[in-house]
């Protein structure tokens, strides 16, 4: 599998990260997560997923813990929620996010999804943040291909980075038009839920597959996923050994036979669908 996946800027960044939902949420869970990150920034894993919105701030306060001292290292993704999204609200949801992160920048900054506020302005938000060297880069999350287009129309609004979107072999519904869309721009999608929260991993399709294939549901679930070139991936655990098994989805290689046996077990959108999202 691709080890890494190219932003529009040119940079390469991980095509394998980690996501943070539930994290920081229960303190007798706190040593177990940041560990979790550890070994996955250990892993190469450093690209890392959060927002402000889980656990009140407390995902970043243990993200803060994992990375401290190896910031260098990691590329770093904050999400604001959209009724901060103003350009003024913008900047100062950025800050306390920095502050409880522990840095002075964020590598990405996403709109969670977009509510009321005019995708121009939560731009123009972004814009000063870059300005002032608080976020390299921006982009947005959950928005369909209207959205998109919207968002295109916007004044700086082509500057996006990347979609992070619910997206794994049984919710495929972006391919039919939003990931076509970003393709055309060379925008990666981001793919949350990547296990489907987990329960993928009991749809007994994969299991079988994964067991003739010797690899586990989670390898061969991600696996698909990092087989596309243009797809970052953030599973979320809090277990070190779960980390180093989904680590392992970047050594398997498919075959055109096994990829034509996923599609026929989970088949592609025949038609249109509503964004799907969680
Ligand atoms: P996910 O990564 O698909 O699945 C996480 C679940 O799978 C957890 O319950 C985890 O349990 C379990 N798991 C992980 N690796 C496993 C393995 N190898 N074997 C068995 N179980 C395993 O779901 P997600 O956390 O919802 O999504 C990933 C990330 O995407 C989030 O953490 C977040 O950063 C981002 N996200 C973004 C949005 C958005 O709206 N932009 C929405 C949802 C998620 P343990 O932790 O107990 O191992």
């Amino acid at each position: 599998m691709q080890q890494s996946v190219i932003l529009p800027s040119g940079e390469q960044v991980p095509a394998l990260g980690q996501g943070t939902w539930h994290m920081g949420e229960r303190s007798s869970e706190r040593t177990d997560e940041v560990a979790a990150l550890k070994a996955g920034l250990d892993e190469g894993l450093s690209l890392i997923d959060t927002a402000e919105m889980y656990g009140d701030g407390g995902a970043e306060r243990v993200v803060a813990q994992a990375i401290a001292g190896r910031r260098a290292e990691v590329f770093l993704i904050s999400k604001v929620f959209p009724w901060n999204a103003s350009q003024a609200g913008v900047i100062s949801a950025c800050e306390r996010s920095l502050s409880r992160l522990g840095t002075d920048h964020l590598d990405l900054y996403l709109l969670h999804w977009r509510g009321g506020e005019p995708l121009a302005n939560t731009v123009a938000g972004f814009q000063d943040l870059q300005r002032a060297g608080k976020i390299r880069y921006w982009g947005v999350s959950n928005l369909d291909a209207d959205d998109i287009r919207a968002l295109w129309q916007a004044p700086g609004g082509q500057d996006c980075a990347t979609n992070q979107l619910l997206y794994h072999l049984n919710e495929r519904g972006i391919e039919w038009n939003i990931q076509p869309l970003l393709r055309e721009r060379g925008i990666p999608v981001m793919a949350y839920c990547p296990l489907g929260q987990g329960n993928l991993l009991q749809d007994p399709r994969l299991a079988g597959f994964a067991e003739r294939y010797g690899m586990t549901a989670a390898q061969a679930a991600l696996a698909w996923l990092l087989d596309q070139k243009d797809v970052i991936v953030i599973p979320k655990t809090r277990s070190p050994r779960r980390v180093a098994e989904n680590r392992g989805a970047l050594e398997v290689s498919f075959t055109d036979q096994q990829r034509a046996e996923l599609n026929e077990l989970f088949p592609p959108p025949q038609g249109p669908r509503p964004l799907a999202i969680v």
